[in-house]
């Protein structure tokens, strides 16, 4: 078999080897995930939720582990691995009180005259085996976002993790086997997309495949899925206005913050940036202070903001995208700096809405700034992007709120925050090319149950 070498991502260092999964060991955990199905779908709800909480305290506890491991295998500044951290641990709780609550509700049959003494009521059915393929970005909540509702609901799962990042995930299954969790029915395969996680898709088994990733994968998975559930949670290119009432104090962190967090890659990242021309040149010498005040570097040190991106063929391919909108006429605000993985933040200005930059999904540490006049020029710029996960905008004027969320076609609209804003329990996805379905771990529940429709003719 086949190894693949997960890499420390500020060092190159092989943190360590594992075994590639082909379509015989897809074929094998899928059977075994289905063996797991029916006594995992007759465990009570009490006991699905204390194997759920159970993991979340696990993981509590192991968190020192869990952020020294994201931050090794993902780059992710220490800060931000261990604010994901806590943040799984509040999806899995979550996902522990919804095992709880998942229920129908009766139907008023006899509102039809034919359906005239008859008792109905809906149940939610778990679906089966469901597949599960993840990104490298949250290696541990976005893995919560379809294991925990999975559980919760009784259904089994196949995961494949991001090729990049799969040991936070096998250190997650070691706490839910710890809680409790039956053999089987959490089952882990490895290897690259094109090929493992390929052989999951096809596998005509599981009832569903919950996907997040790219738009393009997204559609591929959705050609080739074939007669199953699909939810795809896709990539944005994310923007932000900041309207002249802006609370600048709270604004001009918290955009250098949604820029840069995670060295970009975060699918709500922030990438465009409208704002006011009254207000922009206060606020460009805050924010540029502030983003060169950023302390790039080796993601395990307590201060680090931004870490190493993903891989050197995403740092190069981002650093062309900066330098051919320069040759395009964009102006750079900050230096252009690349040693291997580590990209610089970048600020770009004077930006066109056909630059790579502005209109393809960045995932990468920079933001292009557009000074607007009008409002309602800002909104249309912002609005006018294929994609269509979040959108944010500082303002206090209730009016030019309303009009936004009225524009927007959007899955979230942030107001007096930025695009990034996302807690676990609210439901989260896109439009469009931005993916189909909601996450949230209620809503994912809602996507990872059937409805079993009961009536009772009570008729003579
Ligand atoms: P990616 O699409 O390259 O990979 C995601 C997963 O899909 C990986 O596990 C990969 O191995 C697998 N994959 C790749 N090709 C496949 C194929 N042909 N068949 C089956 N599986 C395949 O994405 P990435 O680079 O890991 O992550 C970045 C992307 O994810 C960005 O576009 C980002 O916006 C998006 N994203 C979206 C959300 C969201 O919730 N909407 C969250 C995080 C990331």
């Amino acid at each position: 078999m086949a190894a693949l070498d997960v890499l420390d991502k500020f060092t190159g260092e092989i943190i360590r080897s594992l075994p590639i999964a082909g379509e015989s060991e897809v074929d094998a955990a899928v059977r075994r995930a289905q063996r797991a199905f029916p006594g995992w779908a007759a465990t009570p709800a009490h006991r699905r939720a204390a194997i759920l909480l159970g993991a979340a305290e696990r993981i509590q506890t192991r968190r020192d582990e869990f952020t020294a491991l994201i931050a090794r295998e993902a780059g992710k500044a220490w800060k931000h691995a261990a604010g994901e951290v806590a943040r799984s641990v509040e999806t899995f709780t979550f996902a522990g009180e919804e095992a709880k609550r998942i229920h129908g509700e009766t139907v008023p049959m006899d509102a039809s005259a034919f359906g005239e003494g008859r008792v109905g009521f809906y149940l939610r059915a778990p679906l089966g085996v469901v597949s599960a393929i993840t990104p490298f970005n949250f290696p541990l909540n976005l893995v919560a976002h379809k294991v925990g509702p999975g559980l919760a609901a009784g259904n089994t799962l196949v995961l494949k993790p991001a090729e990049e990042t799969p040991l936070t995930a096998i250190l997650m299954a070691e706490c839910f086997r710890d809680a409790g969790l039956p053999d089987g029915v959490l089952e882990l395969v490895h290897g690259p997309g094109e090929t493992t996680g390929d052989a999951l898709v096809r596998h005509p088994a599981p009832a569903k495949v919950t996907f997040t990733g790219s738009p393009p994968v997204g559609a591929h998975i959705l050609k080739v899925a074939g007669l199953k559930r699909v939810t795809l949670e896709l990539g944005n290119n994310s923007g932000t206005i900041v309207e002249p009432d802006a609370n600048l104090e709270q604004a001009v962190p918290r955009t250098v913050m949604s820029a840069f967090a995670n060295a970009g890659q975060v699918c709500i990242s922030l990438q465009r940036l409208y704002v006011h021309e009254t207000i922009a040149e206060a606020f460009l010498a805050q924010f540029i202070a502030a983003t060169r005040a950023l302390k790039v570097g080796n993601p395990l040190d307590r201060d680090c903001d931004v870490g190493p991106m993903i891989s050197d063929e995403a740092a190069a391919r981002a650093e062309s995208w900066i330098r051919e909108a320069i040759g395009e006429g964009a102006r750079p605000l900050t230096e252009i700096k690349r040693e291997g993985r580590l990209l610089w933040p970048v600020v770009l200005t004077d930006t066109r809405p056909d630059m790579k930059v502005m209109c393809r999904e960045a995932f990468a540490p920079l933001v292009s700034v557009v000074r607007y006049e009008r409002f309602e020029d800002a909104l249309a710029m912002l609005a006018d992007s294929p994609y269509g996960l979040q959108a944010g905008l500082y303002t206090r004027d209730l009016y030019k709120a309303f009009k936004a969320v009225a524009a927007l076609d959007v899955g979230g609209v942030m107001v007096n925050d930025t695009s990034i804003f996302r807690v676990d329990q609210m439901p989260y996805g896109g439009n469009r090319m931005s993916g189909i379905g909601r996450e949230g771990v209620r809503f994912a529940i809602e996507e990872m149950t059937n409805l079993k429709l009961v009536c009772f003719n009570l008729g003579d």
